[in-house]
Order: structure tokens, then C-alpha cells, then sequence
């Protein structure tokens, strides 16, 4: 008869098999339902397999009622959470997530020491030592700890930074680097040295280290660059999984680490390059970044000129060419629609309209791709940065629709602005410039943005959303 050891073992393949299926279906934007379909499936499949593990070892009843509450807790404040998000909030909640599996790395190594290492006479210690592999837990507790503590302590501050409770732009202790290095090889000497004798404080020296060297990896990285932050630790939460299913010996477990830990790692690196940034400086913590020599703003750029709503849509009646590049302030003002609608009007006009969509627009990947498919804008119509960057200087007009720090001439024109070398929507080349947004404030990365200042440029103040009804509201009588 088949054994529950064996049903568990078979299930975690099927698991493994359709988290593998969930990752190439969100690969792509027509398969990525049926890739969320896949997780869950997934996930089910694996949690009632755990289950199953924890009834077949003779779990107690009142062991069984806690694993049920924590599991409806858990499954509600999910649902409840996924259910109220704003889309512009997700990178924070997603950063918050990231915490709880570093959380649960450190909580599950300090509960290893605490039932192995920590009685030395113990069954769990004596049964390891007997198949010699007392040695190799101390090892994983330790590694799995560090892991655990990096990401929880680094995500908490990616969750503040991006939720704007602390300011975004980077710490720059002086001998940063030294500091990271020296975090990183006090980590592997202490290691060596739990293994041949575990003790509390070693653990203790260990997980503070952890924390403090999360906490300084993500404070030393400045706003522009936090896209690739949060893959980052979405990639180290793979990792500190993996550490667990190691020291769970649970194969699920080290799978699932290895595909997160893998995949959120090449996501980065392809982050790193669409944004031209050394991906392992940005792993470690801004490594040889110098500290920018130019910040805020508030410098004196010179006059800015602004319009109206109806001074706006004389200019696009009047164009034969427009490309509109949204960013984050589109989404706050849930402009999609009312785009949607103006670009079916101008394109109504005969008007050649496109978007153009910067890889990190927005506060997560594919965040612009998402609302105007949501507004139903064409597919076609909506081309990639790299494929539409060098069609400005014939386009007659741009609509910068809330996007700042994407469309920053400073990146491509001053060796000194912190988003120095990051390409951007070289919009200026465009013969107008129409930027939506409520006042001269800077974008994410803090910087200054030279393009408001331009001798092309029209400043249109307000809420996207209203300036957007109202341009298509004045296009009416333009078109009698
Ligand atoms: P920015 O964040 O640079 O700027 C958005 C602009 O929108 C602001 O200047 C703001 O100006 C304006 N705005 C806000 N609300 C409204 C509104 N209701 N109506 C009109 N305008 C509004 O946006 P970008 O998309 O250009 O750049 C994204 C930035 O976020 C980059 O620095 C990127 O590195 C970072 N980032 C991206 C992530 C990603 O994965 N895509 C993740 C984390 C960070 P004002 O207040 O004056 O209205």
C-alpha cells in the first residue's frame, strides 16, 4: 500500500513541477493568469502534503487546532490584504512579504539550535552526530539565520523607502564598502566556529550581524535604483528558503528557494542592464557607487512655462505625430482611462499616437503595461523604450503623463546626478513637450529634472486624470 511518506514525496514533485509551470507562465503577458492558476494549484498541493507530514508524525490534536487557526489567519489577512492594494502599493507589499519568509529563516534556525545544538545529549543532537551530520546543522542554522536576518531587516527597509516613511535617497556611510566586507567575513569566521562549538551567544553575535548588514545593504541604495532592490530580495528570500528546506531536509522547500532564489536573481541582472547599473554593485549594497555631488534640487534651472488645458489640446490638434510616456503619476491618478480615451480621439483625428514604456516607469515592472492594457489601449501601440527612443526628434509632440525620474535629461547629460548613466525616454528631442504633474516636485530618485526647464517644454498643473478629461473635452470643438 502506498505509504504517506511516499504520497507527500510524489505530491512535492507535482508541486515542484507546477511552480515550475507558474514561473514560464508569468514569463509572458497572454499566459500569465493561467502562470497564477499554476502557483496556486501549486501551493495547495504543497500545503495539504504538509499537513499530511505533520498528522503522520503523530502531531497532538491541540498541535493540529494551531496549525489550522494559523493557516486561517494567515489565508485571511492574505486575502484581505491582495483584495484592498492598490496596484501603486504592490512593491511595498511585496517587500513586506519578502520580510516574513527572512522572519521565518531566522525563526526556524534559532528553533533548530534551540532543539539540536543546544542539548548536545540530547535525541535530535545524538541521532545527527550518529550519521555524522551534527557538523553540517550547525552550519545550515547559522547560514540560514544569516540569510534569514539580511533579508528581513533589508526588506523592512525597502518597505519604508518605497512606502516614503524614510526618504529614498542612499545612506553613504564613509568606508561602506569595508563595512560590508567586514560583515560578510566576521559572518564566515563566526560560522567555523559555531560548527566545531555551537553556543547562544554566537547565534545571538550572528543574527545582529545579519540584521545590521540587511538594514545597511538596502539604506546604501538610492530611489532611482530600488526596481532592482526588490528583485534582489525577492532572490535572497529564494535563497533564505532554500536555506530552510536544507535545514527542514524538506526537497519542496529547497526547490522552490532555488527557482525564486535563481529567478529573482536574473530578474535583477536584467533589471541592472535595461537601467545600465553594475549588478553586483547593486547586490552589494551600492559596492564603488561614489556618493552624488548633485541631490534634491531647489537648484536655480531657470523659468518654467506653463499652460492650460485648452492651450494643450490646440497644440495636439495641431500635431501630426504624439507619443505619450506615462510613469508613476498616471497610476496614482488612475489617468489609464481617460488616455485611453483621449488617444482613440487623436487617433480619430488621423493623429499618429504611441506610448512609449521605460523599463522601471511606475513602481513595479510592467506597471505601465498593466493600465493601459487595463484601459484597453491597442498592444501595438504600446512599444518599449528601446524601440521608440530614437523616433523623438520626428515626433511633434510628447505627453509626459506623471512620469519624472524616466524622461530626467540630467541622466544622460550630467555625470553627476545620481541617475547618472540610466537610460531615460529622451523626450526634449520631441519639437513639444506637454509634462502632467501638480507641481515642480522631483520624482522618486530626489533629482532635479532639467526637461521643465526647457525652451520645448509646456508645465500643465493638476491631476492627471482631470487635465486629461479636460483636454479631450476642449478637443471637441476643436474638431468642428
Ligand atoms: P517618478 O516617481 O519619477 O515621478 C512621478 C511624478 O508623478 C512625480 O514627479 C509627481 O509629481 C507626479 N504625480 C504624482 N501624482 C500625480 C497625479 N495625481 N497627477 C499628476 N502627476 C502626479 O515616476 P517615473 O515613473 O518617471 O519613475 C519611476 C521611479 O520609481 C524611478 O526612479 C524608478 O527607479 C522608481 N522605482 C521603480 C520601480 C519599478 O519597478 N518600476 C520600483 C521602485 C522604484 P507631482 O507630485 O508634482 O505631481
Amino acid at each position: 500500500m502506498l505509504s504517506i511518506q511516499t504520497a507527500v514525496s510524489a505530491a512535492y514533485v507535482v508541486a515542484a513541477l507546477l511552480f515550475i509551470l507558474a514561473l514560464a507562465g508569468l514569463s509572458r503577458h497572454d499566459t500569465a493568469k493561467a502562470g497564477n492558476t499554476f502557483g496556486i494549484l501549486g501551493m495547495g498541493v504543497a500545503l495539504a502534503a504538509t499537513i499530511a507530514v505533520v498528522v503522520d508524525d503523530g502531531a497532538q490534536a491541540s498541535g493540529l487546532v494551531l496549525l489550522a487557526a494559523a493557516i486561517a489567519v494567515g489565508a485571511a489577512i492574505g486575502l484581505w490584504r491582495a483584495r484592498v492594494v492598490e496596484m501603486t502599493g504592490m512593491p511595498e507589499l511585496i517587500a513586506l512579504l519578502h520580510s516574513f519568509i527572512g522572519a521565518a529563516a531566522v525563526m526556524v534556525g534559532w528553533n533548530r539550535y534551540l532543539h539540536v545544538e543546544a542539548h548536545p545529549d540530547g535525541p535530535a543532537a545524538r541521532a545527527l552526530d550518529a550519521i555524522g551530520l551534527l557538523g553540517i546543522h550547525a552550519a545550515e542554522v547559522s547560514i540560514s539565520v544569516f540569510i534569514g536576518a539580511v533579508t528581513l531587516s533589508g526588506s523592512i527597509v525597502a518597505f519604508l523607502k518605497l512606502s516614503a516613511r524614510i526618504k529614498p535617497s542612499p545612506m553613504m556611510l564613509p568606508g561602506k564598502n569595508v563595512l560590508n566586507i567586514g560583515a560578510l567575513l566576521t559572518f564566515a569566521a563566526l560560522t567555523a566556529w559555531f560548527v566545531l562549538a555551537p553556543s547562544l551567544w554566537m547565534l545571538i553575535i550572528i543574527t545582529a550581524l545579519a540584521l545590521v548588514l540587511g538594514w545597511h545593504l538596502v539604506a546604501s541604495i538610492g530611489g532611482g535604483d530600488m526596481p532592482v532592490v526588490v528583485s534582489m530580495l525577492n532572490s535572497y528570500s529564494g535563497w533564505a528558503a532554500a536555506a530552510l528546506g536544507f535545514l527542514l531536509r524538506n526537497d519542496l522547500l529547497i526547490i522552490v528557494g532555488a527557482l525564486v532564489g535563481s529567478s529573482g536573481a536574473f530578474l535583477s541582472y536584467i533589471m541592472c542592464k535595461g537601467m545600465n547599473r553594475s549588478f553586483i554593485s547593486v547586490i552589494a549594497g551600492g559596492f564603488g557607487m561614489e556618493a552624488p555631488t548633485t541631490t534634491s534640487g531647489g537648484q536655480d534651472e531657470g523659468e518654467h512655462r506653463q499652460i492650460q488645458a485648452e492651450e494643450a489640446a490646440r497644440i495636439l490638434a495641431g500635431a501630426s505625430t504624439v507619443i505619450i510616456t506615462p510613469g508613476y503619476g498616471m497610476a496614482v491618478a488612475q489617468a489609464q482611462y481617460p488616455v485611453a480615451e483621449l488617444t482613440a480621439r487623436l487617433r480619430a483625428k488621423g493623429i499618429n499616437v504611441r506610448f512609449g514604456i521605460h523599463p522601471v516607469a511606475g513602481r513595479l515592472p510592467g506597471h505601465m503595461n498593466v493600465l493601459l492594457a487595463e484601459a484597453k489601449v491597442p498592444y501595438d501601440i504600446v512599444l518599449e523604450m528601446d524601440e521608440i527612443n530614437h523616433d523623438f526628434p520626428t515626433t511633434d509632440v510628447v505627453l509626459v503623463i506623471g512620469a519624472n525620474d524616466t524622461v530626467n535629461p540630467a541622466a544622460a547629460e550630467d555625470p553627476t546626478s545620481p541617475i547618472a548613466g540610466m537610460p531615460v525616454l529622451e523626450v526634449w528631442n520631441a519639437r513639444d513637450v506637454i509634462v502632467f504633474k501638480r507641481s515642480m516636485a522631483t520624482g522618486y530618485a530626489g533629482v532635479q529634472n532639467p526637461l521643465f526647464y526647457r525652451d520645448n517644454t509646456h508645465m500643465l498643473f493638476g491631476d492627471a486624470k482631470n487635465m486629461v478629461e479636460e483636454i479631450a473635452q476642449a478637443l471637441e470643438p476643436v474638431r468642428s
